[in-house]
């Protein structure tokens, strides 16, 4: 027997197996993405204590010698434990390589796959429609995200989907799910009315939604151009025409709202309807000015949808 298979049994550690399924329920944990392994990185102490090693366990140093370089060097045994159950999950490719997804987040992580994600929601017996819902990193969605904030902003924009051009094919599929995240992402999770931010109690899932400034029904597109962060009661008030937007972003209040009956529309003191009133209130901005959104999606909105 090994030298270090020797010490893999005299320790008890798990196998390279339960480590992966591990990994794997620690990336769904953390949103799709989990960094390197190295000493005092919170998820290596996270999976530890979900084994319940004790600290011989997770203290061991492996010794490795570099024959070439003639030199021993001393790892811990557990980092390394991880660190291989990693690189096999990333050869069946359930997983990108932090080298890979720097290149597409600019940071070192470790990032499910669409094929990991799957993988993963069937070890926790969670149906695949949820992916529609849970905002797990994957991958191809991620490298769509990235193509969705990178695209050109053209002066004759088009908010409207040809349905006649659109193909479905694996790129299209996840489209809806990465609309959502590249317009989360662009205005910090945070309404951009309000400023509402706040994720559910496990931190997985926040509240802020993506709307459509075109709407979907009627064939709006998927596009952070036609798009909005917007929290529930803000998405809800913009979809039936309380407010609007003016191409220099200021919020265009209905003359309705002052026609509603006293207790209407407030939230405790707080006038929410009165508040979308108020003279000169400008939204909330993603950073880069290329992915604001298109004076022509709003133009259509305010025509449209909104009940001046
Ligand atoms: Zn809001």
């Amino acid at each position: 027997m090994s030298y270090e298979r020797k010490m893999l049994e005299d320790l008890k550690m798990p196998t390279r197996k339960e480590i992966e399924q591990a990994l794997l329920k620690s990336l769904f944990n953390n949103n799709g993405v989990i960094k390197e392994f190295g000493v005092g990185e919170k998820i290596v102490e996270e999976i530890a204590n979900d084994f319940g090693l004790n600290e011989e366990q997770r203290t061991t140093y492996l010794e490795t010698v570099y024959k070439k370089e003639n030199r021993v060097k001393k790892s811990y045994l557990w980092h390394r434990l991880l660190f291989r159950a990693a690189d096999s999950l990333a050869k069946e490719k359930l997983i990108s390589r932090p080298t890979q997804t720097v290149l597409l987040t600019n940071k070192k992580e470790w990032m499910l796959t669409e094929d990991g994600y799957n993988r993963t929601l069937e070890i926790l017996h969670i149906p695949l429609t949820q992916k529609e819902i849970l905002p797990i990193k994957s991958y191809e969605v991620q490298k769509m995200v990235k193509k969705i904030c990178e695209q050109e902003r053209p002066e004759n924009y088009n908010p409207f989907e040809n349905k006649k051009t659109v193909k479905i094919t694996r790129e299209t599929k996840f489209r809806n799910r990465a609309f959502k995240q590249a317009i989360r992402e662009a205005y910090d999770f945070k309404c951009a009315v309000c400023g509402m931010k706040i994720y559910s109690p496990n931190t997985l899932i926040w509240e802020v939604e993506a709307a459509h400034i075109v709407p979907h029904s009627v064939n709006g597109k998927d596009d952070i151009l036609n798009g909005l962060a917007l929290c529930r009661l803000h998405h809800w008030a913009f979809d039936v025409g309380w407010f609007t937007l003016e191409d220099n972003f200021k919020i265009l209040a209905s003359s309705r709202i002052k026609d509603l009956s006293a207790g209407f529309g407030k939230l405790e003191n707080y006038d929410f309807m009165g508040q979308l009133s108020k003279e000169n209130l400008i939204i909330s901005l993603p950073k880069e000015e290329n992915i604001y959104p298109h004076p022509k999606a709003i133009k259509w909105h305010r025509e449209n949808i909104f009940c001046c």
